[in-house]
């Protein structure tokens, strides 16, 4: 199949309550523009050098969402256009995003990453840590973020059961967190579902799924 069909057939299995995170990493410039032209204009990066050198040569209602974890003296080269960060997984960064946000007089929309996973290879808070971040005075004084949800990765296996445990208890944390709304807490998004797990993901509840080898193709390389 091509891209153009692979995407097309994706879009008609999820609800249109689900965004599509076209996940792009690796894949050459022609692929995002096949994507693109036929109609995808969310795509999502792991690696803020490659995401920046695709953004400057591609249309710019593109709307990039940073996937990958992030480290903090990375975040100055996407803070002028990047639109979503999925992986915020410490107070630091979050700061650091808020600064870099603030320098480009915009508000950059962030998920906090959860560890729900067996292993230990993921990134991600405890539902604590979570909580810590979230009911801080200093968080509260962030202007140029927006809390908008929470991101997860289920574990890497085949046990079905395993992941729908995992995301389960996710979309409870979500749950959970809209209690905290304030001026920069907006919870609506919830990002969980991979090419291997996007259809379980969205019956537990997500409402966006990341998908790259079954749009893209496999990569070579992560
Ligand atoms: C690579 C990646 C994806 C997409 O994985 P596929 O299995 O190719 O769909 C989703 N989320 C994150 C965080 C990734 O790094």
């Amino acid at each position: 199949m091509s891209i153009t069909e692979s995407l097309l057939k994706i879009k008609s299995e999820i609800p249109d309550t689900v965004t599509l995170v076209a996940v792009s990493k690796t894949k050459p410039i022609a692929d995002l523009k096949e994507a693109y032209t036929a109609g995808q204009r969310v795509f999502g990066e792991n690696k803020v050098q490659e995401m920046t050198q695709k953004w400057e040569v591609l249309p710019k209602d593109i709307q990039w969402h940073m996937i990958g974890h992030v480290q903090r003296n990375k975040v100055k080269y996407m803070a002028e256009f990047v639109s979503l960060i999925h992986g915020v997984d410490s107070f630091k960064l979050l700061k650091e995003i808020n600064k870099q946000a603030k320098i480009h007089n915009r508000t950059i929309d962030c998920l906090l990453q959860i560890h729900i996973a067996e292993e230990d290879t993921k990134f991600g808070l405890s539902e604590n840590e979570l909580l810590e971040i979230v009911s801080s005075e200093e968080c509260a004084t962030l202007e140029n973020i927006t809390i908008v949800g929470l991101m997860g990765m289920a574990t890497f296996t085949s046990d079905e059961i395993q992941i729908k445990k995992e995301f389960a208890a996710l979309k409870s944390i979500f749950d959970r967190l809209k209690n905290k709304a304030s001026k920069n807490i907006k919870i609506n998004t919830l990002s969980m579902g991979m090419s291997g797990d996007y259809k379980v993901a969205i019956e537990k509840g997500s409402t966006m799924v990341r998908i790259g080898s079954s749009i893209f193709g496999t990569r070579n390389y992560t």
